[in-house]
């Protein structure tokens, strides 16, 4: 059975979508540490981050980079920081979260957003990829 990010890459499930190629899609994280946070997933299905082969992380990685310097140049923040966990959805995503203080990490500190609010960031930071 396709995982639930399979799902939203299919467009099976809505997302906030903030940046696609032929190997990878980014999409904010729907129960956000903070305003920007985003996802990105190889689109090839693997659990677990060391399992993907040596030229999708490598892409991965280099995606990441893409879409994180343009949420960092739409989101007020310290620093974008990346973090790979994995323990709920079991299909490789990069969390990109930007960060104003250490609780921006711990996953313990939700921020509410309306739908209207979500797609005003999504727009902010597509528009700034590069
Ligand atoms: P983890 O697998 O522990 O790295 O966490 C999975 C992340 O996926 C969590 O931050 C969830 O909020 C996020 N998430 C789960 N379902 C969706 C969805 N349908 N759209 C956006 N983000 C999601």
């Amino acid at each position: 059975m396709s995982t639930i990010f399979t799902k939203i890459i299919n467009g099976e499930i809505p997302s906030y979508k903030i940046a696609e190629d032929d190997d990878f899609y980014a999409f904010l994280d729907i129960n956000p540490n903070a305003v920007g946070h985003t996802l990105c997933v190889p689109k090839k299905e693997v659990d677990r981050l060391l399992d993907l082969d040596e030229e999708t992380y490598q892409g991965l990685m280099a995606f990441s980079r893409k879409v994180g310097l343009a949420i960092e140049a739409a989101i007020s923040c310290n620093r974008v920081g990346m973090t790979v966990i994995g323990l709920e959805v079991p299909h490789v995503h990069v969390h990109l979260i930007p960060l104003n203080g250490m609780q921006d990490a711990t996953f313990q500190h939700k921020v509410s957003l309306s739908p209207e609010e979500f797609t005003a960031i999504a727009e902010k930071i597509r528009a700034k990829i590069q």
